[in-house]
């Protein structure tokens, strides 16, 4: 068993959880999953890095201590990485004391050391990124992030002599090719490292800044925010406890490339001045754009996560990330891509074959023990499903999340060709094959088996209900995905609309409810106040017809109390239109109005259905149209 303990950065607290942190948390949560599913021992961190400048300017500005402004967004974070379901194991805040302790521990062992000295600079500062730039770095004499005037800062300051680590750190970057990757960004720090390297300052006073880690050896200062911030992954896991002992040297990194120099130049050579033992690897991601410009902590131009996953559902949010971006390159977001990626990934390749497979299995098993006659057709579903996983394995060991999803998108369409040419609804009319149907829907049960598990990283919501569908209980091992050795069909319940398209054309709030609609909690559950949001009320119906030309829609004339208004109901193939007048039945009231075929719906009647036959929700006592439903 191996053991992988993975980091996010953790995040500023000085803005809300964004789209940016979203993405990165994800794809933390998806390697983790992972790496747990392969059995490993995980540890998972995320956290909130709480000082500096920009907290105590915010914090003040809002008119509050920052103290108390940093629990505010803290919790606020917390609450979003429980909401989108991430599995993160701890959650560090810089302002607490076992990273104090740490923080100050480091510092006066590398005082001691000699590694920190007293001494004056002068520089360019952007208060915004809390640093100073180099004249190289300077863009028309402002900051090349923010694009805002630089500040010349003159001040006494205590420095950690970074610069005699620039050799050294040349020569591992070269000797250990992995260490940071992909191969662009060591490269990239390997630039950085074609310049000067200068000390880093690694104090503010406290006449300027009194939020921060005071040094311990100097009460005048506190320190500076990076130098805290980048040892919470060192803090995290030195408290000496059974559950993070022997974590340390399994430590890699998941970032964004705008905190690239932090973590590819002053955090190793921190590291290795203070005799800690180097990060394994530092795994560096691209920026998202919007509209043209990168989102990233720092800069405006955000979109908050939960506006997307509200309306369209945790798994294709995720979906959309870690398949859209290609690792460690920028990538463009934008809300009709992640629309298009729904309906045409998971709506169509995935939800299609979990629907037909699990309705053809339901109807036509259980069945104890299917014959064995495997042909060609099985074998290579078989051997696609073996090329899904290798592939899934390759690209999970560099964080290429499109490579893993391409890889069972390519088994997704292969089992769906295997659908169409074995037609199994034509092989249930002759009896005579019996024995081959049943082989096909043991290899469909076995695709399906085999999509629970190796979407869980990816997809948690919809790999559980694949798993549910077809019973598959015991242990989640991704040893266990293997297609070829099931020799008997399940008991399956049939999967609807794991993923319902989404209609592009119609106007929002329309008949086709978007999947997710609606604040979820944890687990899919929706509070109380979204449900009452619903307005259910009992309506008559006093006319009914069909729509012109059309085969599933009935327009009703329907009466809600005092008022009367004409609904459409696609029940046109399971009611005839005189039946129904008369009924009382059950409507959501307050929806928006939408067009069906030319006619205005305002309303929608509810009906149940299975396997093909609906069932109009009636009353089982008689109360006046108009009543309430709840
Ligand atoms: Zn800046």
């Amino acid at each position: 068993m191996s053991t992988f303990y993975l980091t996010t950065p953790i995040y500023y607290v000085n803005a809300r959880p964004h789209l940016g942190h979203a993405c990165t948390t994800i794809m933390a949560d998806a390697m983790c999953r992972y790496r747990r599913l392969r059995g490993d021992r995980v540890y998972f961190l995320t956290g909130t890095d709480e000082h500096g400048e920009r907290i105590a300017q915010v914090a003040a500005a809002a008119g509050k201590s920052p103290r108390a402004y940093a629990d505010e967004i803290a919790a606020a974070y917390q609450e979003t990485w429980r909401r989108l379901g991430i599995t993160n194991d701890d959650f560090i805040r810089t302002t607490e004391p076992r990273h104090k302790k740490v923080v100050q521990e480091v510092l006066q062992r590398l005082y001691d050391a000699g590694e920190i000295y007293f001494g004056e600079y002068g520089g360019w500062y952007c208060y915004g990124c809390e640093r100073f730039y180099t004249e190289k770095e300077i863009v028309d004499g402002k900051c090349p992030d923010h694009q805002t005037a630089l500040t010349f800062i003159k001040e006494k300051n205590y420095f950690f002599r970074m610069s005699k680590y620039q050799t050294w750190l040349i020569k591992h970057l070269e000797d250990n090719p992995g260490f940071i990757q992909p191969d662009r960004y060591r490269n990239e720090v390997l630039g950085f490292l074609r310049e000067p390297l200068q000390d880093l300052s690694i104090s503010r006073p406290t006449s300027r800044l009194e939020w921060g880690i005071p040094l311990p050896f100097d009460d005048k200062y506190v320190t500076y925010v990076w130098f805290d911030a980048l040892l919470n992954y060192y803090s995290a896991v030195s408290g000496g406890d059974e559950k993070t002992r022997g974590l340390w040297e399994h430590v890699e990194h998941l970032i964004g490339k705008d905190i690239l120099k932090p973590h590819g130049v002053y955090w190793p050579t921190m590291l290795k001045a203070a005799g800690i033992p180097l990060y394994r690897r530092l795994n560096v991601h691209g920026y998202w754009s919007l509209g043209g410009s990168k989102m990233s902590k720092s800069v405006g131009n955000v979109v908050e996560a939960f506006q997307l996953t509200d309306k369209y559902g945790h798994d294709a949010f995720r979906y959309f990330l870690l398949r859209e971006m290609n690792f460690g390159l920028d990538a463009s977001f934008s809300e009709e891509a992640l629309v298009d990626r729904l309906n045409a990934d998971l709506a169509n390749d995935l939800g299609n074959l979990a629907s037909r497979a699990s309705t053809l299995i339901a109807a036509g098993g259980p069945v104890a023990q299917v014959p064995a006659l495997v042909e060609a057709a099985d074998r290579e579903i078989a051997t696609a499903a073996a090329e899904a996983r290798a592939a899934v394995e390759r690209a999970m060991e560099e964080f290429a999340f499109q490579k893993a999803l391409a890889g069972i998108w390519a088994f997704i369409g292969t089992v769906n060709r295997y659908v169409d040419a074995s037609a199994p609804w034509a092989l249930a009319k002759d009896p005579a094959k019996r024995p081959r149907l049943e082989r096909v829907l043991a290899t469909l049960a076995d695709s399906l088996g085999f999509l629970g598990i190796v979407l869980d990283p990816f997809l948690p919501d919809a790999a559980r209900k694949i798993r549910e569908a077809i019973g598959a209980g015991g242990p989640l091992t991704l040893e266990a995905a293997v297609v070829g050795r099931l020799t008997s069909v399940p008991r399956v319940s049939k999967i609807s609309g794991l993923f319902p398209r989404v209609d592009t054309k119609a106007p929002p709030g329309a008949h086709a409810p978007r999947p997710g609609e609606g604040a979820k909690g944890a687990g899919g559950k929706i509070a109380i106040g979204d449900f009452q949001k619903v307005e259910l009320r009992v309506a008559e119906v006093l006319a009914a017809e069909r729509v012109p030309k059309s085969k599933k829609l009935l327009k009703l004339s329907i009466r809600v109390g005092e008022e009367t208004r004409t609904l459409v109901a696609g029940v046109a193939e399971h009611y005839e239109p005189a039946a129904l007048v008369g009924r009382k039945v059950v409507i959501v009231a307050n929806l928006e109005p939408a067009t069906l075929m030319g006619v205005e719906s305002n309303g929608m009647v509810l009906a149940a259905s299975h396997e093909g036959t609906v069932s109009l929700l009636t009353l089982d006592k008689d109360v006046p149209s108009g009543s309430k439903v709840k």
